[in-house]
């Protein structure tokens, strides 16, 4: 058996510390995961089922890499969110079973051309191409649990140019870790290589051609992008 076209690299990261990579499988997303962004957003922040969505799993931009300015936008915004890397699949996993099914964690930017998703969105369609576009899944290297353990807590920091545009904690997460890998896995069976973004704190906003983006996440390490 051979393939008719070439066949593509598998999409992955890094391993902290390591040689090795994670493979990446599938990007799922959690949608208004942080009270303070849902307001910002414009909607109610009582506490309401979890909702997910997807990006291509080639939409990873590698750590230090460039994500180029994409067409059909002019309003580019980052959302910076904690990566989990999930070690082992699974259907209907109990929320007190789900952190085994962790890898590791990362720092991730879910970049929004947030026109094009207020445009779906207002249409009640799909959010895709406001969010599932080449390179808008920017992904630094995965830090696995066996070394910083699950966190809960820390802060979570963008800035752009230097100047800090979001501040927050992970703490303040609507929808932990164990419960949106319960709910996703209830919803598709979850593999091993899916990373999910676990949302955005409050402070998005547009970037330009040339700007330099650097998210932080306590215990889990830095990720820095330039939009070219
Ligand atoms: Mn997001």
């Amino acid at each position: 058996m051979s393939f008719v076209i070439p066949a593509w690299d598998l999409p992955s990261v890094p391993v902290a510390g390591t040689k090795d990579r994670f493979p990446v499988r599938r990007i799922w997303c959690v949608g208004r995961n942080y009270a303070a962004h849902i307001v910002e957003m414009g909607y109610d922040p009582n506490r309401e089922e979890p909702f997910f969505f997807a990006k291509p799993a080639d939409a990873i931009v590698q750590n230090g890499g460039v994500v180029p300015y994409p067409p059909q936008t002019k309003n580019l915004h980052y959302e910076l969110e904690m990566v989990v890397a999930l070690g082992k699949g699974g259907s209907n996993v109990k929320i007190e079973n789900a952190l085994d099914h962790v890898y590791g964690y990362g720092v991730g930017l879910d970049m929004t051309r947030r026109d094009l998703q207020f445009a779906s969105r207002d249409r009640g369609r799909p959010w895709e191409m406001g969010k599932g576009w080449d390179h808008s899944a920017p992904c630094s290297a995965i830090v696995p649990a066996a070394k910083i353990g699950h966190p809960s807590k820390g802060v979570i920091k963008l800035a752009v140019n230097g100047q800090v545009k979001q501040n927050s904690d992970l703490g303040a997460m609507i929808w932990k870790v164990p419960e949106m890998i319960s709910y996703l896995s209830a919803l598709v069976a979850l593999a091993p290589g899916d990373v999910i973004y676990s949302g955005t704190p409050d402070g998005v906003g547009p970037v330009v051609k040339g700007d330099k983006l650097m998210g932080e996440i306590e215990k889990i390490g830095t990720l820095n992008v330039t939009i070219g």
